[in-house]
């Protein structure tokens, strides 16, 4: 339809999806996509410039028109056909998040489910939203902001389309969606897929280019009235300070550094296991990743003999593998990057007592980087303080549940968090006095009706369920005389 494979085994994406259809590129810079597990270029795209994006404004702004007035019932229809079309491609996508960006396979399934529930999810959230309050001779209605603008990151593709897409079009919005450069074949996959759900033409339009062009422009344009980003806090903050200009409304999904709280109780033979798991999800490329693990250091000399232990489960290697738990970094910047703070840790005087520096043996083509643990690390070292997006985890040592408390929140990021221990009641006390959107106790788990965003640097405003409904909605107040 609008991928071609040439004779050397190479796509090319010379398209847009603009008012309905597959349309030529007007811009004419082409990337190269490169698979992580071996630094081959996979395919060619032609990225789009200002003036595809703002054909793609005019269609979204176009639709508006008709779907702004659309009724609950009628958005919930086209959400079951965006479920519908959505899941009848979950192989094909959860393929592309293997090659293209080198996620594990088990979690990349489980992210293009989620992905694929949102749509269901915000059905039902629809459902729960009180749409009309009236007193007296007073009515409040909750209007759709309008066009909106979804900028996304390499991580987790297919979840944040499918995200911002559903609580968007439950809104009665209307779409450009602008995905990351380095997820084009993903998106394409997706975008193919959503396009057999036969929507009203122009309702979602996607313009896969560069943030500074493709990004700048939907966040310049006054046609777009909200800006749904989610990705590094420097961007999130020019989207801020740009969208300004012409009262964007914005919501941040930006980055986060989690602490994981082991409680002195905990059953490390259990809590280990859980508390790498959520330190390596998604190959460490993830916002919610737990990569402070603050342990009692009453516990500590049981706590590294037990990582030592737990994380020879944790194999590095072909991400396709069902056996693999870490897979390749999504580009040679960012090995280089993962790289980079793994030597400053060092510098810094942290303890190696996993992983290091360099590619693990045998793995010597592709962006693949070792499962790090430092021990010995403080709090202020730039290892517990900055976003490092890789498989590395500092673990600090705590005296009192105060101080792990104050460590916790001592950060400016605040997305996630999370809580082992065997005393529920104490468990549940230490999570109320955490400064982060969401906190786990005693594992990762998820609810797709729960607000999802952050404290802090982490972010403004929610996305998930009603909230982030909401976020896509503007109250309006009619007063009679
Ligand atoms: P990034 O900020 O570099 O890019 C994100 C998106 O913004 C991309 O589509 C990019 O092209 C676009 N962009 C870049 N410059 C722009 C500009 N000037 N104007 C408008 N758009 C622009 O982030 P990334 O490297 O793609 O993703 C990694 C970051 O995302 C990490 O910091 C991570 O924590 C964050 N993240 C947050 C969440 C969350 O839910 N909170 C989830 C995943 C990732």
């Amino acid at each position: 339809m609008s991928t071609m494979t040439n004779n050397d085994g190479i796509r090319t994406i010379t398209t847009h999806y603009i008012d309905g259809a597959f349309v030529e590129s007007h811009g004419r810079e082409v990337l190269d996509v490169v698979r992580p597990t071996d630094a081959q270029a996979i395919a060619r795209v032609t990225l789009a410039d200002e003036e595809d994006t703002r054909h793609a404004i005019s269609a979204a702004r176009r639709a508006f028109a008709t779907y702004g007035r659309s009724t609950k019932d009628e958005r919930a229809a086209i959400l079951r056909r965006l479920h519908a079309a959505a899941s009848a491609h979950a192989d094909a996508l959860t393929a592309a998040m293997v090659e293209e960006y080198g996620g594990v396979v088990q979690f990349a399934g489980l992210i293009v489910q989620s992905g694929i529930g949102a749509f269901l999810a915000a059905e039902k959230a629809l459902e729960e939203i009180e749409w009309t309050r009236s007193w007296g001779k007073t009515t409040v209605t909750l209007e759709p902001v309008g066009v909106a603008g979804l900028i996304t990151a390499w991580n987790a593709n297919a979840l944040f389309i499918c995200l911002k897409l559903a609580s968007a079009v439950a809104a009665g919005c209307t779409v450009i969606i602008k995905p990351s450069e380095l997820s084009s074949l993903q998106t394409r996959v997706l975008v193919e897929a959503l396009h057999t759900a036969d929507l009203p033409k122009g309702l979602f339009n996607v313009v896969t280019g560069l943030g500074q062009v493709v990004g700048a422009e939907l966040v310049r344009n006054p046609e777009v009235n909200k800006i749904s980003f989610t990705g590094s806090v420097a961007v999130g903050q020019s989207i801020m300070r740009d969208g300004a200009a012409t009262m964007k409304r914005v919501t941040l999904e930006l980055g986060g550094k989690s602490p994981t709280i082991l409680l002195d109780d905990a059953d490390l033979a259990r809590a280990i296991p859980a508390a790498l798991t959520m330190a390596f999800l998604n190959s460490g490329q993830a916002c919610a990743a737990g990569t402070r693990f603050l342990v009692p250091k009453s516990r500590l000399n049981a706590v590294k003999q037990t990582i030592r232990e737990a994380i020879q489960a944790f194999a590095v290697g072909n991400p396709a593998d069902p056996t693999t738990a870490v897979g390749p970094m999504v580009s040679q910047r960012q090995y280089e990057r993962v790289q980079s703070y793994i030597r400053k840790g060092i510098e810094e005087g942290a303890e190696l007592l996993a992983g290091g520096e360099d590619r693990p043996a045998g793995l010597t083509a592709g962006f693949f980087v070792k499962p790090t643990v430092f021990v010995n690390v403080t709090n202020d070292m730039t290892i517990a303080q900055e976003e490092i997006f890789g498989p590395v985890l500092s673990v600090i040592a705590y005296d009192s549940e105060d101080e792990a408390i104050r460590i916790a929140n001592n950060s400016r990021y605040g997305l996630h968090a999370a809580v082992i221990g065997t005393d529920l009641e104490r468990a549940r006390r230490v999570a109320a006095q955490l400064r982060a959107g969401r906190v786990v106790i005693n594992g990762t788990t998820d609810d797709p009706q729960a607000p999802w965003g952050g404290f802090k640097y982490s972010g403004v405003g929610r996305e998930y369920g009603r909230y982030g409904i909401e976020a896509f909605l503007e109250p309006r107040a009619i007063l009679e005389a």
